[in-house]
């Protein structure tokens, strides 16, 4: 069974390469097989999970931008990533270790579906003790209960008992009775967390509550990426964590990064616009990411902690832009919940991020900022800009 299931991921990645979302300008020239890198670029081993789903790196003599792109995709954190780097010599693979075993090491402290994780501990004790979680958790908690300040509720790190209950996205997604939706919504609440800063410890006082950071972790481990690529000598790279893209500069020949929006009604491929990025980073949520339907009625991955249902607020999907990725992951999902009205009036007063919406009557709404970097190329989309209520 594992080996199909290997398979299966080896041949997804070898499809999504093709049609990942960011498009390379490059003028697809035919991919040299690497040859093997002799120069090591850091001493350290990095001891790589044996069940990594990993490629070897593809590199490309791109005459546009007068560079070596070299790239490498994996499949870590239950989704699709591919990682390229433009450098003026091919890039070792020794960096990619470094990538991948970040990505993993994260994957082993955030991920609710590993038992062992930091994160699980912290739900398993909710109720019984605090405790103690590693910097870098410590971080990204603060920031997810900054969303929750921010959204006044509408995003909460503790929607993990709803997340479980609707299990959209797994084999046991199934819509769940009112009852049961009552009791995992009163679990609900970011301002019950116990910290304390004195140890790091994190503590959930009742019983059945249960934190889950599916919304912003992507986000938060791109950053982290792209720190390690920029201390590793690089200025030109482009992240792409299951549709989370982060640039690292522009390009080498100093074009900006296009990267495609993806068509909410579309499949894996299918884009309705091109925004064009530099140094900065792309996040979307919507509806067509994980979901079921059942009698017409499509139930996603977006939950509204005080309905306790997914969110059906005419939007269908929502792009941010922003310096740090942990702030568009954030941000997606929190103005998803708010909806167009409060997220459009929340967006106008942030002058470091713009946001594109999009509604499920196919509208195309966005921020001023976005008006000279986003080009719309589906003609099933109306493309309105500024929202007006
Ligand atoms: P976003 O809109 O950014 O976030 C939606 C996710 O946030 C939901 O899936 C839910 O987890 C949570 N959420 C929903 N409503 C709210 C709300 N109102 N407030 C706050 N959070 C909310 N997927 C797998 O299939 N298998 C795996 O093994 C797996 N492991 C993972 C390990 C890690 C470390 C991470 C970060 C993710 C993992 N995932 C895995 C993917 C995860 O389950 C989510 O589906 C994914 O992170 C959603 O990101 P998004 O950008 O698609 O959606
Ligand atoms: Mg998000």
């Amino acid at each position: 069974m594992k080996r199909k299931m290997y398979a299966l991921i080896v041949c997804l990645l070898v499809l999504l390469t093709a049609c990942n979302q960011e498009t390379t300008d490059s003028d697809g020239l035919e991919n040299k097989k690497s040859d093997t890198v002799t120069e090591a670029t850091s001493q350290v081993e990095y001891e790589m999970p044996n069940d990594l789903i990993r490629s070897d790196s593809t590199v490309i003599d791109d005459s546009k931008t007068k560079s070596i792109i070299t790239s490498q995709e994996s499949y870590q954190i239950g989704t699709y990533i591919k990682i390229s780097i433009y450098a003026d010599k091919e890039v070792p693979s020794s960096l990619f270790d470094e990538l991948f075993y970040t990505i993993d090491q994260y994957e082993k402290k955030i991920s609710t579906s590993i038992l062992s994780s930091e994160i699980s501990a912290v739900n398993k004790s909710a109720g019984i003790e605090p405790v103690v979680v590693s910097d870098g958790l410590w971080e990204l908690l603060q920031k997810g209960i900054s969303y929750g300040q921010v959204s006044q509720g509408k995003f909460d790190i503790t929607i993990e008992p709803l997340v479980e209950l609707w299990g959209i996205g797994s084999d046991h997604a199934r819509i769940p009775s009112e009852e049961e939706i009552q009791k995992a919504i009163a679990l609900i609440d970011y301002k019950q967390v116990v910290f304390d800063e004195a140890d790091h410890s994190v503590f959930l006082p009742d019983e059945g509550m249960g934190i889950d950071l599916g919304a912003i972790a992507k986000g938060f481990i791109a950053d982290e990426l792209k720190e390690i690529i920029i201390a590793r000598g690089y200025e030109h790279a482009i992240i792409n964590l299951g549709g989370n893209v982060l640039t690292v500069g522009h390009k080498p020949n100093s074009d900006t990064w296009s990267v495609g929006v993806r068509d909410p009604q579309g499949g894996q491929t299918d884009i309705l616009g091109v925004l064009y990025l530099k140094d900065n980073s792309i996040v979307s949520s919507g509806v067509y990411e994980r979901f079921f339907e059942e009698e017409g009625v499509r139930y996603h991955h977006i939950l509204n902690p005080f309905t306790g249902y997914p969110e059906q607020n005419h939007l269908q999907a929502i792009s941010i832009i922003s310096e740090k990725s942990i702030d568009g992951d954030g941000l997606s999902t929190s103005l998803f919940v708010m909806g167009l009205n409060d997220g459009y009036t929340y967006a106008s007063t942030r002058d470091d991020i713009e946001v594109l919406f999009i509604t499920d009557d196919n509208k195309i709404y966005y921020t001023e900022g976005l008006k000279d970097i986003f080009m719309l190329t589906s003609t099933l989309y109306e493309e309105v800009g500024r929202y007006v209520e």
